[in-house]
C-alpha cells in the first residue's frame, strides 16, 4: 500500500517536472506539485528528484551559482544560461571528443555551460540601449 502511494507520488513529481521546461531547482518542482498536490510534502520532492536523477530517469545539473536545476529530457543536449535572469534553455549538443591528456584522471563526465543573453534580457537590454557593440562572453 505504501509502495504504491510511493510510485503514485513519484509519477506525479515526474510528471511536473517534465511540463516544465524552465529547468527548475527542486523547491520550483515542490511549488508546482503543490498547487495540484498540497498533501506531497517538500522532502518528499527533494528525495524523489534525486532519487530519480541516480537512476537516470532525469538530469540533475549542476551550474556555477545556482542551486541544482532538474531535467525532464534525458536524452542529450547541451544548456545555455542566461548572465542576467538566470533563465535556462536547451541547445543541441556538440560532440567534442576527449582530451588527449587526462592527466592521470579516469574521466567519468563532462559538464559545459553556455553563457549568454536570453532572448528577453537581449530585448531589454535593447531598449535600455546598454548594447556596447558586440558583447563577448
Ligand atoms: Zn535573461
Ligand atoms: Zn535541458
Amino acid at each position: 500500500m505504501a509502495d504504491t502511494r510511493r510510485t503514485l507520488q513519484k509519477e506525479i513529481i515526474h510528471q511536473t517536472l517534465c511540463q516544465m521546461h524552465c529547468h527548475p531547482t527542486a523547491g520550483m518542482v515542490y511549488e508546482a506539485v503543490h498547487r495540484t498536490h498540497p498533501t506531497i510534502s517538500r522532502s518528499t520532492v527533494f528525495r524523489v528528484l534525486g532519487q530519480m536523477a541516480e537512476e537516470g530517469r532525469i538530469l540533475r545539473i549542476s551550474l556555477t551559482g545556482s542551486d541544482d536545476r532538474f531535467d525532464g529530457t534525458v536524452r542529450r543536449h547541451g544548456h545555455v544560461r542566461c548572465r542576467l535572469c538566470g533563465a535556462v534553455a536547451d541547445i543541441p549538443w556538440v560532440e567534442m571528443g576527449s582530451p588527449s591528456d587526462t592527466a592521470g584522471f579516469l574521466l567519468e563526465g563532462c559538464a559545459v555551460e553556455y553563457r549568454g543573453l536570453c532572448p528577453r534580457c537581449q530585448a531589454q537590454l535593447k531598449k535600455e540601449d546598454r548594447i556596447a557593440g558586440k558583447a563577448s562572453l
